[in-house]
């Protein structure tokens, strides 16, 4: 029997999660399906997934450098991946168009609901207004928040965020000066913590009741996790959840069923744990 094809493409590659991911969740969802990595020429990326689908590929996955290439070659888009400019799934459609959309937002709310419960009524700040943040605001604006408050290290990215979803709910801008008041709910966007760096904040935005999201995720506690919870945060949240709940986003829409996230995180934690 022939399976349908998936890949992830990247560059760099080497390390993704995802050809893991997916192969667990087909396993736990009886899907029987091949999921490969694939590194596509930096200068090369549509002609690598054009080869993809024309060899029957029905849907992939695009990490760094090349979601807003992916983004530009789809002929439709689902409503995050239209705001957020960026596509992290393609799907190949019974007529050969291709679909875009954008799980990471969903991915990352889907996350911090199984930590706290609902969203409903929160005061939200979203440091950071690259990529990530971008694609993780309408998601946010959905989940019914009270308000979402961006604030970012070059406040004129912060402010055309602000204008961009303004028409989809209480959105604003913030700069660290206007940061007075603690928040019920923190995420980070940054790429700081990638080299171990934290992004300049006021102590104000903590306190005992907020919960504290950083995107990345590693082997140890990331450097805004540590200062968050140094400054009394409630709780501190890495990334990890977010990167297998937006596989499972892109899963059920290739496949019609959402796999559990819970039993794919626990290993992946206890692998991280072991390299530590
Ligand atoms: P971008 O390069 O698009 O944006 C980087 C952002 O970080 C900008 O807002 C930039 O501010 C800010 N920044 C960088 N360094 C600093 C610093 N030292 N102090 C303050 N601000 C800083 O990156 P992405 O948005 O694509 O990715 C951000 C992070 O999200 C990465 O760590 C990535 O790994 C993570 N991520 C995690 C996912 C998951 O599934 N868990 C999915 C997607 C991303 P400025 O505008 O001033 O330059």
């Amino acid at each position: 029997q022939v399976q349908d094809r998936y890949a992830v493409f990247g560059h760099p590659i080497g390390h993704s999660k995802s050809p893991a991911i997916h192969q667990a969740f087909a396993l736990s969802t009886g899907e029987s399906l091949q999921y490969e990595a694939i590194l596509a020429p930096l200068d090369g990326f549509a002609e690598s997934l054009q080869a993809f689908f024309e060899h029957g590929g029905k849907g992939a996955n695009v990490t760094l450098p090349f979601k807003e290439q992916a983004y530009a070659l789809c002929d439709c888009l689902g409503d995050e991946a239209r705001l957020a400019g960026a596509v992290n799934t393609l799907t190949r459609l019974t007529d050969g168009r291709i679909k875009g959309d954008n799980t990471d937002g969903l991915g990352l709310v889907a996350d911090l609901e199984r930590h706290i419960g609902s969203l409903s009524g929160k005061n939200v700040l979203l440091i950071g207004a690259g990529g990530a943040a971008r694609g993780a605001i309408l998601p946010l604006l959905n989940a019914g928040i009270a308000s979402l408050t961006i604030h970012n290290r070059t406040h004129s990215k912060a402010e055309q965020l602000a204008e961009a979803f303004k028409a989809y709910g209480q959105v604003k801008a913030c700069t660290l000066e206007a940061l007075t008041h603690s928040f019920d709910v923190v995420i980070n966007s940054t790429s700081a913590s990638l080299s171990g760096e934290l992004p300049n904040l006021p102590q104000a935005i903590i306190a005992a009741h907020s919960i504290c999201y950083d995107m990345m995720y590693g082997r140890e506690v990331t450097a805004f996790n540590r200062w968050a919870l140094d400054q009394g945060a409630g709780e501190a949240i890495d990334g990890l959840g977010m990167l297998v709940g937006q596989a499972a986003k892109s899963f059920a829409i290739w496949r019609g069923v959402e796999p559990a996230v819970e039993p794919v995180l626990a290993k992946l934690r206890s692998e991280l744990a072991e390299q530590a």
